[in-house]
């Protein structure tokens, strides 16, 4: 299929948090993988383009998954019964080793990518291992699903497996060199993203080795920030100096701004449950996204991120399956389990704090997460063109339902992992 066509149905998106933007039986354009925006009736210049009529279907933005571990995809609904520095040792660190096989990663990887692809999910930051040649390889399969995809090799030079340990500082920062020359220029769709696990499986040399090759290729970084309580202890009891965990990346210009050259270092950080009110505050003065992973959060124990002040703060939000903390890769599931951790958040820890609906859910997985690719998770005029064709006549009712009860109920009701018809990113047809 060409880059540029004309598609038609029930066009459902959130603008903004606070309302859905709902367009019954109306045409959305794309121009070479961009979006021209959503008419009731097709204009007359676009009247030549292939237009594809998927009738009564619902047609959303495609998901953004903004934090998930590709290597740990194969223990996914197992393990859940410790919480996070424990379950890394006993159950995560030994999964990762076994992606120095290079024939284990093929097999392991194809599973998850090929998951990726035929779910909701359109556009993801992964984390892949410390392990180089798994990583490209990771890198490629992604790159022949069409998907769009920032992938990391993970650095860890301390407090992991031996196995999974790179032996100094200096040798994780010249595979990543080496490995980022490789992979920079190859792909469309599948970028390098400096990928520090987290600061307790990161020396201050490693973090050091790490800005300066941040400022070399000005690619953007990922990593975990205040999880769970064991782990913000440990950060504690190594870093006692930094006033909160985040300023440990920001000790390093890890952390959304490098201050030094005044540029912004695009940076997404997992969690957040636990922040201060001081690293709340740098990570909105630094355009720090926070990834939002409530499966993941519930099934280590780890606690509820309080995503509603975040919105308030004017915080960069998107959602994450953070698989294998989270159990499911869908992002549909990420979104009913947003709206819910919330409203346990508002009965069981603070009344004030109200809980998200509907709208700020869907936004969280669409434009919020979106926003860390660019212009991604709308049909408005400019953005990327990715889209996801549902068909919820698999999911029948007795009544005739509105546009905004079959948009909840295809989300609640898991249509992402029954039938997606068809699914595009970037304009590209990858279903
Ligand atoms: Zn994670």
């Amino acid at each position: 299929m060409e880059k540029s066509f004309v598609i038609k149905g029930n066009i459902c998106q959130t603008k903004n948090p606070k309302e859905l933007d709902l367009h019954e039986n109306s045409y959305a354009v794309c121009i070479d993988g961009l979006s021209k925006g959503i008419f009731a009736a097709l204009p007359e210049e676009y009247s030549s383009l292939p237009l594809y009529d998927y009738g009564d279907a619902l047609i959303f933005p495609g998901m953004v998954d903004l934090h998930v571990h590709a290597p740990q995809y194969a223990f996914r609904g197992m393990c859940m019964d410790l919480e996070l520095m424990d379950w890394l040792n006993r159950y995560t660190f030994p999964e990762e080793e076994k992606y120095e096989n290079l024939e284990y990663a093929q097999k392991a990887y194809g599973m998850c990518v090929d998951a990726l692809k035929s779910g909701a999910t359109t556009r993801a930051c992964i984390f892949a291992t410390r392990h180089r040649g798994a990583t490209e390889l990771l890198m490629k399969l992604m790159e022949e699903s069409g998907l769009i995809s920032f992938v990391g090799k993970v650095n860890m030079d301390r407090e992991a497996s031996e196995a999974l340990t790179e032996d100094s500082a200096d040798i994780s920062a010249y595979t990543t060199f080496g490995w980022i020359n490789a992979v920079k220029d190859k792909f469309e769709r599948t970028f390098p993203i400096l990928t520090p696990r987290f600061i307790p499986c990161c020396t201050d040399k490693l973090m050091e080795e790490l800005r300066e090759i941040q400022m070399a290729y000005g690619i953007p970084v990922q990593s975990h920030l205040s999880e769970s309580k064991g782990e913000i202890e440990f950060v504690k009891f190594l870093r006692p100096d930094d006033p909160f965990y985040g300023d440990s990346y920001n000790d390093y210009d890890l952390f959304g701004k490098n201050d030094d050259i005044d540029t912004d270092v695009k940076t997404v950080m997992a969690h957040c449950v636990w922040s201060t009110e001081e690293e709340v505050e740098l990570m909105r003065k630094n355009g720090v996204f926070v990834a939002h992973c409530p499966a993941s959060n519930m099934n280590l124990t780890s606690g509820i991120a309080p995503i509603r002040k975040y919105l308030d703060l004017g915080l960069n939000i998107g959602l994450g399956s953070d698989i294998a903390g989270g159990h499911s890769d869908s992002i549909f599931r990420a979104i009913t389990d947003a709206i819910q951790v919330s409203k346990m958040y508002f009965r069981m820890v603070d009344e004030d704090v109200k809980p998200l609906v509907f709208s700020e859910a869907f936004y969280l997985a669409t434009k919020g997460g979106g926003a860390f690719f660019g212009n991604v998770g709308s049909f408005e005029e400019g953005y990327e063109f990715d889209a996801l064709i549902l068909d919820d006549s698999v999911l029948p009712h007795p009544q005739k339902l509105n546009l905004a009860e079959r948009m909840e109920r295809a989300v609640y009701l898991g249509l992402d992992t029954k039938k997606i018809a068809a699914k595009f990113a970037a304009g590209r047809k990858v279903i």
